[in-house]
């Protein structure tokens, strides 16, 4: 048995700490202009290289016409 246990509470019940919600920031996207997701048309079946330019084009690296359009 202990003497807190008396009547003299030692340990003070925690005050809750107030929970403070932080606001839940969204990821800072770059505009990337959709290049990734339009960037698979410009794979070339030959080789794999990417078409540097729009298909229809032609492959920089085996000369093979990318167009997957
Ligand atoms: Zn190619």
């Amino acid at each position: 048995m202990t003497d807190d246990s008396t009547g003299r509470p030692s340990a003070r019940p925690r005050e809750a700490e107030p929970y403070e919600p932080q606001p839940h920031e969204p990821e800072p996207r770059e505009p990337a202009g959709g290049e990734s997701a339009c960037l698979l048309p410009l794979v070339c079946e030959e080789c794999g290289a990417l078409a540097e330019a729009r298909p229809p084009a032609v492959c920089w690296r085996c000369s093979a016409l990318v167009d997957r359009a």
